[in-house]
């Protein structure tokens, strides 16, 4: 009989790899990658555009109400674009705009609550690697495996720097430092759902590694809770 399929979490600090190395696991066992923080931008993104006041709750709930959000499968990526009511926004949920406020977004209750509930269906049938901040401790407290991530954080803003100036010229090394530690800040202090690691999670520090050697030592992790 082949090993029942089992839920992985990675959670962890902004710009860790969290997805990079999510995405590459879900890929070499067959499973399905979510992407949670995608899902999170998709509904600032919405907020936006529409005004929606964070101190109202009537407005985000109004909000939420009017948000359908999916994935789909881009073979080009080898990932899920999310959709933001029929709209594939996956090329634009990364930018500063979104960044800026995303932690804001995340930190409301109602907003969780719609995110979290949505993720845990998408995890009925297990065989998916989710990452985020909060997967494991709170949208799957029972998974088999719990991965979280950390590494230094000059490193993380070297990473995402290069990885946003690819596409925003602009871009400053200040900016994307500044962005950072605000959001790592917001996600670890926030009373709903913070960043916090599982006390039965598996601690990978990637500060020296590169994505192959991050690979193997997950896939190792992974092997073994599979049985
Ligand atoms: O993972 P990513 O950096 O794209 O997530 C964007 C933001 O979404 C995070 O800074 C955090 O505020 C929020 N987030 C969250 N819980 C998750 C995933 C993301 O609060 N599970």
């Amino acid at each position: 009989m082949p090993p029942s399929p089992i839920i992985i979490t990675l959670d962890g600090w902004s710009s860790c790899g969290k997805s990079t190395l999510a995405k590459a696991l879900a890929k070499a066992l067959g499973y399905v990658f979510v992407d949670s923080g995608a899902m999170y931008r998709a509904v600032t993104l919405y907020f936006l555009r529409n005004e929606v006041d964070l101190s109202s709750e009537k407005q985000v709930q109004k909000a939420l109400s009017e948000i359908e959000l999916g994935f789909v499968f881009n073979a080009g990526r080898g990932a899920s674009d999310v959709y933001l009511n029929g709209e594939n926004v996956e090329p634009l949920i990364r930018d500063m705009k979104v960044a800026e406020k995303v932690s804001k977004v995340a930190a409301l209750p109602l907003v969780r609550k719609f995110a979290v509930q949505q993720q845990q269906r998408m995890g009925a049938a297990k065989g998916i690697v989710m990452d985020g901040r909060d997967i494991g401790t709170v949208v799957f407290p029972n998974a088999q495996l719990k991965i979280f991530m950390t590494a230094d954080q000059e490193t993380r803003v070297k990473r995402r720097f290069m990885e946003l100036s690819a596409s925003d010229p602009a871009i400053t090394l200040e900016a994307v430092r500044e962005n950072l530690a605000r959001r790592d800040h917001m996600d670890a202090t926030r009373e709903e759902s913070p960043l916090r690691q599982a006390v039965d999670a598996r601690v990978l520090d990637n500060t020296h590694l590169n994505p192959q050697e991050q690979f193997e030592m997950a896939l190792g992790w992974a092997k073994e809770a599979i049985r």
